[in-house]
């Protein structure tokens, strides 16, 4: 059986299986001690595993990957044109991702006739929660022009070390492109060093998917059996235009480009991505996902070395389609809730202020909640109003994550489209991908 299959097994017999554990839980409260114990001694340490090996690859890879691809395509004058598309390609996605959200909820108008006692109850329940949140997020130093100015580290092992993804990857950046300025004799052993680095780390990320339906099964386990699937229902009509955004954005945007720009099957696309996808979807984390979604794009997209290294963790932490509609939808759901009505340029300001949001957002689970919370202010929307659909976060946040990762394979295969440079590998040829030449006919 493909790994393909297993992680797709793992994940719909962990929600079958979560979902039975959720609803036992009513009936008997030894069950809820079961419960606890075969999560802190067994579903909870497999999932950690499995995402403490994908982290630990997470900043060798995208360094050397970064280093490598950058000094690649400086090498062939070709950095200013494929930068360029790639972050116009992560604009005009970002920018749809916004626009999509708001529209959707003019439609169908989620946050009218909310009840104003659900309201104030969800808003002191999860007030903890959100406090903890805050303080997380400003103890990492908030959001600022610092955001901006700390992109460039001062010091590159405290960057990897805090796992400041931007910073690093900048540094690597940069390395990349002093590489290529360098004369070949003395950039050859670096570049070998590098490459080497980065296949290394990829061969562990193997080993690490090889876990994964065991581990997609335990973290999907682990949250359905405890969620409050209660909320889910109170809050229906919100969770369902968002989920409904997240399927628009998939058929209506991504797949049009990946059959007519791309010009591939986009379901034959979508299969070969799929490990991406769950572990997307699982993790709700684009920085854990990166080493899965770099292996799998080079592997059995055919993205070439080059382009994967630069797009794929540029994407990560830039590139948030999915956490942009998240956040069209919700500032917009919030302002209807509060009765706050926005003008269509204050929605074009919305669509602007979560395209930038989306880029400062972090990889990680919940990112964007503190982000949501500073466009919300600027529309006197009051901040601690998104503790209404903190509930429900985790949820929402697989959807999204799943379909920011997707949105950076798709740019990533648009600019492999339109520079020609296809590998020749699909399924079962992966070795061929990885020792061959970087440009190979399509
Ligand atoms: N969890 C998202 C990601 O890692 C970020 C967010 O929207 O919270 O891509």
């Amino acid at each position: 059986m493909s790994i393909h299959k297993k992680i797709a097994i793992g994940l719909v017999m962990g929600i079958a299986l979560g979902v039975v554990a959720n609803n036992a839980l009513a009936y008997s409260p030894l069950f809820a001690t079961f419960l606890e114990f075969i999560i802190k001694y067994f579903t909870g340490p497999i999932g950690q595993i499995f995402l403490n090996m994908l982290f630990m690859t997470v900043i060798p890879l995208v360094f050397a990957s970064i280093a490598v691809g950058v000094m690649q395509i400086g090498k062939q004058n070709k950095l200013g044109r494929i930068g360029t598309k790639t972050f116009l390609c992560f604009l005009v996605l970002t920018a749809i991702g916004t626009s999509l959200g708001i529209l959707l909820v003019q439609i169908f108008k989620p946050g009218v006739g909310i009840d104003p006692v659900l309201q104030s109850e969800l808003i002191s329940s999860y007030s903890n929660t959100l406090s903890t949140k805050m303080e997380t997020f400003t103890s990492k130093g908030g959001f600022g022009i610092h955001t901006f100015t700390n992109i460039i580290p001062r010091n590159l092992f405290t960057a990897m070390e805090n796992m400041d993804m931007l910073a690093v990857i900048f540094f690597a950046l940069i390395m990349g492109i002093a590489i290529s300025k360098i004369p070949e004799e003395q950039s050859k052993l670096l570049e070998k060093i590098l490459t080497s680095i980065a296949d290394t780390m990829v061969v562990i990320v193997g080993f690490a998917i090889k876990l994964a339906p065991y581990a997609v099964f335990a973290l999907i386990f682990n949250l359905t059996s405890k969620f409050g699937f209660a909320l889910l229902e109170k809050l229906s009509l919100f969770v369902f235009v968002v989920f409904l955004g997240y399927i628009l954005f998939l058929t209506l945007v991504y797949m049009p480009i990946i059959g007519l720009i791309v010009k591939q099957n986009p379901l034959t696309f979508f299969k070969k991505i799929l490990p991406i996808m769950i572990t997307a979807f699982t993790t709700s984390s684009s920085n854990a996902t990166l080493p899965t979604t770099i292996k799998v794009s080079e592997e059995e997209v055919g993205i070439p070395k080059d382009i994967a290294g630069f797009v794929l963790p540029l994407g990560a932490t830039m590139n948030m389609n999915g956490t942009a509609l998240f956040e069209g939808v919700t500032v917009l759901f919030l302002a209807q809730v509060f009765g706050v009505p926005l003008s269509i340029v204050d929605q074009v300001v919305v669509v602007l202020l979560s395209v930038l949001m989306a880029v400062g957002t972090a990889g990680i689970p919940g990112a964007s909640i503190p982000m949501i919370m500073l466009i919300l202010v600027n529309f006197n929307i009051p901040a601690e109003s998104i503790a209404i659909i903190l509930g429900v976060d985790r949820i929402l946040d697989m959807g999204r994550t799943m379909l920011n990762v997707t949105g950076d394979v798709v740019t990533a295969a648009i600019i492999t489209k339109t520079e020609g440079s296809w590998c020749q590998s699909t399924f079962g040829t992966q070795h061929i991908n990885r020792t061959q030449s970087q440009k190979s006919a399509p």
